[in-house]
């Protein structure tokens, strides 16, 4: 049996007052319920949160399979195209390499950066985060990890590509053969994981975590 040192009561007066990080304000400490901030009376900075568990770990999860599935999508052909005998297997990257040698240079950095390279940091962001929250770590850089994660946000258009695969394998059925592969299964994880990291992701709350482990 293991017990932790943080079940140990703590004396009455030791626990009774915060000081406030940024004014150094004393304020009277309270146990909290779901969804309760603890507020500097003078500055107004939050010095506490609801901490229920360990709320960070489902982040830290979701970010980590999202990354596992990223590396698969990328590694595994998405689908299977035969044409008049020819058949030929694609990946993220050959398709975006074939759109560079059409002349499509724009369009092919564009869509290796929202596909490819953005979701990329943002899970390794997301992921960096959730394991410094989740072991309440200060590992170096996270500032900068949360900044990345709020930038990157909208710019993840792996769910978007998604949606595109599936438009243009009807579209091809018109050609030729088109079959799924698994990368396909692949790019449908990760794009799964990363909506649910992003729904896991409460910026503020991270924001809070920060504060008080500084
Ligand atoms: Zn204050």
């Amino acid at each position: 049996m293991h017990t932790t040192h943080n079940e140990h009561p703590m004396p009455a007066e030791m626990r009774a007052w915060l000081v406030c990080k940024r004014c150094l304000a004393p304020c009277k400490d309270r146990n909290l319920s779901k969804g309760e901030y603890l507020r500097c009376g003078r500055c107004h900075a939050q010095l506490k949160s609801f901490k229920q568990g360990n709320s960070f770990n489902p982040l830290w999860a979701f970010s980590s399979t999202a990354l596992i599935c990223m590396v698969l999508a990328n590694t595994y052909p998405i689908l299977n195209f035969e044409v008049a005998g020819k058949s030929q297997q694609n990946l993220i990257l050959t398709g975006i390499q074939s759109l560079w040698s059409e002349g499509f240079g724009l369009i092919a950095a564009l869509v290796f950066f929202c596909t490819i390279v953005a979701p990329t940091i943002y899970l390794g962001a997301l992921w960096y985060m959730g394991g410094a929250c989740t072991l309440e770590a200060r590992w170096p850089g996270l500032r900068l990890a949360a900044k990345t994660a709020a930038m990157l946000e909208s710019l993840n258009l792996l769910p978007v590509f998604a949606v595109a695969c599936i438009v243009s394998v009807v579209k091809l059925r018109t050609i030729g053969n088109v079959t799924w592969d698994m990368g396909a299964f692949w790019i449908g994880a990760a794009s799964l994981f990363t909506l649910l990291s992003m729904q896991a992701h409460n910026s503020g709350q991270i924001e809070i975590q920060l504060e008080q482990s500084q």
